[in-house]
């Protein structure tokens, strides 16, 4: 018969060598029946949206059980995207988590994110391109920031996918000021020639291009048209979060 504190003892061990927190709040889990990084309360706040949201931008519709229609601006002007993928609107749980991510430089919780991201991505079949390219950062941004979130995000998902990161694919060579008060219409203007793809990276590969938060699309769609321009055969986008 095994002695009862060894085996606790062994247990308590194993835990922390398996990490058995819930990477959010801390608390320890049953790492018995629950491998996953998420205590249950954390991912009941983190559900992936399944439905209520335009399939071209994922546009929040009221309700989640909405039928997926184009939205009016979609129909209006489309995005030069292929399909897009993402995992929730911008609020709550997950909102917190990305800006904690970004501003903080909480890189422990890239992981987290970056696990969110390839659900997001297998939910919405977005698996089989042939490399992942992060939406890029300005030089500048990068020293004050120190890292580029989408390119954390992009390398977690292409370990998880086994899918190559290709991070010099896209560059941003001019730099440009925070622009959420502009509409669509006129930050689509203000980020021409912002960014530069290389034709010897992208030629005749289909591109994922990854962001974290989806506000208007125009980055994502000027970063969809740089790489197409440069001879990608497809891209598709996939995004943490859509503003709401
Ligand atoms: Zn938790
Ligand atoms: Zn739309």
């Amino acid at each position: 018969m095994p002695d009862l504190k060894a085996c606790l003892k062994l247990r308590a061990f194993w835990e922390l060598i398996r990490g058995c927190r819930c990477q959010i709040c801390g608390l320890v889990q049953d790492s018995v029946r629950d491998h996953s990084v998420l205590c249950p309360g954390c991912a009941g706040l983190l559900r992936m949206r399944s439905g209520g949201f335009c399939p071209d931008c994922a546009r929040i519709y009221a309700l989640e059980d909405t039928f997926a229609y184009t939205c009016l601006e979609c129909r209006i002007r489309p995005f030069s995207w292929d399909e897009m993928g993402f995992f929730g609107a911008y609020q709550g749980l997950l909102k917190d988590l990305i800006l904690e991510f970004k501003f903080k430089g909480d890189l422990g919780l890239g992981k987290v994110l970056g696990d969110l991201l390839a659900k997001a991505c297998r939910m919405h079949g977005l698996t089989g391109n042939d490399i992942l390219v992060p939406v890029p950062a300005h030089e500048k941004k990068l020293r004050e920031r120190g890292f580029n979130q989408s390119l954390e995000l992009a390398r977690i998902l292409g370990r998880s996918l086994n899918v190559p990161v290709r991070k010099q694919a896209l560059i941003k060579q001019v730099y440009t000021p925070a622009q959420s008060t502009l509409a669509r219409k006129e930050r689509l203007k203000a980020l021409k020639g912002v960014f530069l793809a290389r034709a010897d990276q992208v030629e005749s590969c289909s591109v994922l291009l990854i962001d974290d938060i989806f506000t208007t699309g125009s980055t994502l769609e000027e970063c969809t048209r740089t790489l197409l321009k440069a001879g990608a055969s497809k891209v598709q986008i996939l995004f943490l979060a859509r503003s709401i």
